[in-house]
This record gives structure tokens, sequence and C-alpha cells, in this order.
């Protein structure tokens, strides 16, 4: 079962449950689907507010708690990317840079890595065509 928020053409808002996404592309076609209100057929699917986008370009709906709690899953997943680089990546410090060309060039072991690196480190590598990205998420390891 599957519930969707509905809207009628009156901006009666209500939901409903169907057995399927299809089921309601069905009933809709048929002009079963009614408004509580005020009955008429011509309803549609409200927008929905997911808790997060995975697209990450959508700003949450709804009120400032639902923001929140959105952020704080934003942040959680950070923090598994972090966790998952720092578990399988080699820290190599300051030689991020150096290290990250060098295996961009095959001259050092393909491996994950991640490290330090300035600025113009990190565009000079953009630049060379490195895939370099920072790590999102709050610092944990000191190294
Ligand atoms: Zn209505």
């Amino acid at each position: 079962m599957i519930r969707f928020n509905l809207t009628c053409a009156r901006g009666h808002a209500f939901d409903a449950w169907f057995a399927s996404g299809d089921a309601y592309d069905t009933q809709r076609a048929a002009g079963q689907l009614e408004c509580v209100v005020c009955g008429t057929s011509k309803v549609e699917k409200s927008l929905m507010a997911p808790a997060i986008s995975r697209k990450g370009n959508t700003v949450p709906a709804g009120d400032g708690g639902e923001a929140l709690k959105a952020a704080r899953e934003l942040a959680a997943f950070m923090d598994k990317v972090r966790s998952h680089v720092e578990a399988n990546a080699e820290y190599v410090g300051d030689n991020f840079a150096a290290e990250a060309r060098a295996i961009h060039n095959k001259e050092s072991e393909m491996r994950e890595i991640y490290g330090e690196a300035t600025l113009e480190e990190a565009r000079d590598l953009i630049e060379e065509g490195v895939a370099v990205a920072p790590i999102p998420g709050k610092r944990r390891k000191q190294h």
C-alpha cells in the first residue's frame, strides 16, 4: 500500500491509500478519484517533500523540524563518507598533491589516498585532470 497526498482542482488537500503507484494512475485515468471535500474528479498528487533529496539540490519543505531532521541526516551521511575514506584510504598528509599526481601519472601504486592540500595544489591537480574532492564531514582522527 502506498499513501499519496492529493490535491483537487479547487485546492482541497487530502490523502488516500492505493495498492500501488499504478493503481493510482489507473483510478485517476478512469475518473474514479474524487475529492473527499467537493467530489471533483480533477485530482492530482501533491508534491511530496522527501526528508532529503538524493540529488541534494532540493530544499526540504515543511516546518523547521523537518529541515533540521534533513540537515542532521545529511551530516550523518557526510560523516559516513568521511569514515569510509578514513577506513579505506591511505593518509599521505602534506604529500597529498604529489602523491595524487604520481598515482594519476601511474608513477605510484593505484590506491585511495587522502591528505592535506592547499587550495592552489587542489586547483593545479584539477587543471591537470586529477580527480580530487574535499572530504565532507567533521574531522575525527588526529594524525
Ligand atoms: Zn475539492
